[in-house]
This record gives structure tokens, sequence and C-alpha cells, in this order.
């Protein structure tokens, strides 16, 4: 099946807001695996809108529109798709003492204009707005289905998910399965080099990689008659895909890097604390978005100074002296301190160079040691960002800490 995906508003066109309207369609029909071919943005403009919708239906069966449902005059997307799609507007009695139903619940008078929202093409499938007034609708001529829903997010995206999708997923005979999978570690060009022979002349399952902030997912997609063919399908498909790259593979289910590492760190009972220099927290602010960690987690210290390197972890004058404050020793000391400070028995630190200044040709910014002790186990190592983005930099610094901290606690399975 193939769509587009129409936007209605002349404030997207101005640019007063962001079309994240399309953004979510476009994914959820992928989903569904319906193939997205275009993406139309129109202002409130009857003769454009028209000609746009059949201009889409030239080569699509589908079109979704966001939009222009509502109870005033520019409103008019309704009128124009029961035009292109020769039927008419009619007052839908059920839908109307819903609409009463509603105004007497909250109090407030209904203004006329409203009633404008309950006449819908007489051949319309009516979706419920359960978080607004205006209905969606789907409507369907000679195998091309137009589906309108409201523009604000909030409604459109639960009409989707409640309405929409299950009338589309009925309108196919085939059922998609698919798995994200998150890696870390490795790029998003690599990857696809490493999946080639899958990703090249792939009909069933089909591969795709994406670039995240630091990161690379790939989805599998299945496409079958039933679901556990698509399933089984996927599932082999991942473990070919982990012969080769499973090392960098850290979720199969889409979850953030900070959940999988907390979750496991849940479950194991793992007491655990953390002592940040160039992050200065940013890893313990990370780690405690999870729900329930306060299970394991100790305590994250800030030890940005020397002083407080010495103090609070016990890391020795002539080290720092030594080898500098962004060292392996530094951070292993660091770790060591921390341990002893706070007998966790998983311990984590980093000190780095965030940039932007602060780098020299030997100790460059974006310079960053971290180390990890589990147990008896301990592991250190420098890393090398070639970024001098203070943002980017500390960000993908606890991306290291997190796949360090995954690959300790996975090691000693
Ligand atoms: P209403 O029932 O509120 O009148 P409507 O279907 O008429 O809804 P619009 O009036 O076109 O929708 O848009 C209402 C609001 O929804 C916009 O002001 C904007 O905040 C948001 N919106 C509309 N389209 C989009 C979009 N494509 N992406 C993100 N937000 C959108």
């Amino acid at each position: 099946m193939k769509s587009a995906i129409l936007s209605v508003g002349t404030e997207l066109l101005f640019g007063q807001i962001t079309n994240t309207n399309s953004v979510y369609l476009s994914q959820q029909l992928n989903d569904l695996g319906i193939d997205v071919m275009y993406h139309y943005t129109v202002g409130d403009n009857p003769k454009r809108l028209a000609e746009m919708i059949r201009q889409a239906f030239t080569d699509c069966d589908v079109i979704v529109t966001t939009g222009g449902l509502g109870p005033t005059q520019d409103d008019l997307t309704k009128e124009i798709a029961a035009e292109v799609l020769h039927d008419e507007l009619v007052l839908h009695e059920d839908l109307l003492e819903e609409l009463e139903g509603y105004f007497k619940k909250i109090n407030r008078v209904m203004t006329e204009n409203n009633k404008k929202q309950v006449y819908l093409p007489s051949r319309a499938v009516v979706f419920d707005n359960d978080a607004g007034t205006a209905p969606g609708f789907a409507l369907e001529e000679n195998g091309k289905t137009i589906i309108c829903m409201p523009g604000p997010p909030r409604e459109m995206t639960r009409m989707f998910e409640r309405r929409v999708r299950p009338y589309l997923e009925a309108k196919s005979e085939d059922v998609i399965y698919y798995k994200m999978l998150r890696t870390f570690g490795i790029g998003e060009s690599m990857l696809e080099t490493e999946l080639q022979e899958w990703i090249d002349g792939q009909t069933d399952p089909t591969l795709a990689t994406y670039a995240k902030e630091g990161e690379a997912c790939l989805r599998i997609t299945s496409k079958r008659r039933t679901l556990e063919e698509a399933k089984a399908a996927v599932e082999d498909m991942i473990e070919k895909v982990n012969r080769k790259v499973g090392q960098f593979v850290y979720s199969y289910d889409d979850e953030e890097f900070y959940h999988v590492v907390g979750r496991k760190m849940i479950e194991q009972n793992l007491s655990f604390s953390c002592a940040e220099s160039c992050t200065g927290g940013l890893f313990a602010q990370t780690i405690t978005e999870v729900p329930g960690i306060s299970a394991v987690f100790d305590r994250g210290l800030v030890t940005y100074s020397n002083r407080a390197k010495m103090e609070e972890l016990g890391v020795k004058a002539e080290t720092l002296e030594k080898f500098g404050a962004v060292s392996e020793e530094t951070a292993i000391e660091m770790a060591e301190g921390l341990r002893k400070v706070t007998g966790s028995r998983l311990c984590v630190s980093v000190t780095g160079i965030a940039g932007p200044d602060g780098g020299t040709e030997e100790k460059p910014v974006g310079l960053v040691y971290i180390c990890a002790i589990l147990d008896d186990e301990r592991v250190s190592r420098e890393f090398k960002i070639r970024n001098t983005n203070r943002k980017w930099n500390r960000n993908y610094t606890v991306l290291c800490m997190l796949d360090m901290i995954n690959h300790l606690i996975e090691g000693r399975k």
C-alpha cells in the first residue's frame, strides 16, 4: 500500500509551528508496512487542498491528513475530501448528541459553529476523538482512501493509536512484525557496511539503519501472512545480525541505554556509585531517570577540582602531579577511592576534557578516561572523542560509561 501524508494549516507554511504530525505519521505508517511516498503541506485554501488530494491519489492508495477539521470557517478539509471523493457532508445525529452531552458536562454553552464538526461525509467511517471535540474519519472510493484527523498532536496521536491503526491493520492482509535494535560503539555507516549483504536486494525481512546521537539503530521488519511467520523471519535475521555485530547491540527492544543498564543493576541488585569530573553529574542524573534505581544507587560525587579528587576520593597528589587530572591513573584512583568510601560493588569514575577549550596537543579536547570496577574486576579505558562540542562530548561520555558498565555486567554471565 502506498500513502501520502497531507498536513493542512497555514501556520505550518508560515513556520509558526513545527510539523511534528508528519514525522509521527511517517513512523507509524512505516511500522504498518505502508510505504510513505510524499509529505505535502498546504495552507487553508480550498483550491490548492483539492489539487493536492487529487495529485496524491494519482499514485497513492491512502492519504492521511491532519488539521482543518475544527469548527471555524477556515477548517475545510472535510468539505474538500468529500468533494474529491464524490460524497456530501451530512449531519451525524449520534455525534451531535455526544457533542451536546460533552458541552453540558463541562457546563459550557455550545456555540452554533461547533455543529460544523459533526457534519461528516455520508459514507464516512467515523473515528471518535478522545482528547477533543472534532471527530476524524475515513472515506473510501474505488480503492482510494482518505483518512482525516484533527491537527492538535495530542488529539491526532490518540486517534491514530486507538482508531486509525486498527482500521489500517484490518485493511491489510499481512501482519507486520519488527524489532528495533540499538547499538553503541559502531557508526551507522559501518553498521550498514557490515550488514550490506542483507540490506542489498532485501525483500523480507527488510533492514534499515538509523543514526541517533552517538548511537546507531537497526530496524528489522517482516510482513507475512501470520504473526508467527513474521516473528520467525525477524528472529532468524537477528541471529545473523548478531553473528556480525552482536557485540555492539545493547537492546533488542528499542530501549534507552541507561534503561538497559539501570534495569540490569536493579535485577542483579548491584549496589553502585559514581565519581564524575568532566560530566559534572550528568551520569548520575541520567541513571536516576530509571524508576526504582534507588534500590541500588548509593551516591554520585562530582569531584571537579584536584582538591575534591584528593579529599573525597583519596586521589594522591603525586598522581595528579605526575600524570595530570585527566589521565588513566587518576581515573583508576578515583574509582578505587570511591569503592573505599562507599563500599558499592559497582563503582565508575570519569575524568576528561569536555571542551571547547582547555585541550593541548598531548591532551586534546574529547580525551576521556573511564574506570569501572565490579567486585574484584576492574577495567579502565582511554577514549578520544573527535568533537569539540562540550554538550556532545559530555553526552557521549555518559554513553561510554554505560557501555563499559554494560560489558562488565555482561562479561560475568
Ligand atoms: P481544532 O479542532 O483544534 O480546530 P483542527 O483539526 O482544525 O483542530 P488545526 O486548526 O489545523 O486543526 O490545528 C490546530 C493546532 O494543532 C495548530 O494550531 C497546531 O498547534 C497543531 N497542529 C496542527 N497541525 C500540526 C502539525 N502538522 N504538526 C504539529 N502540530 C500541528
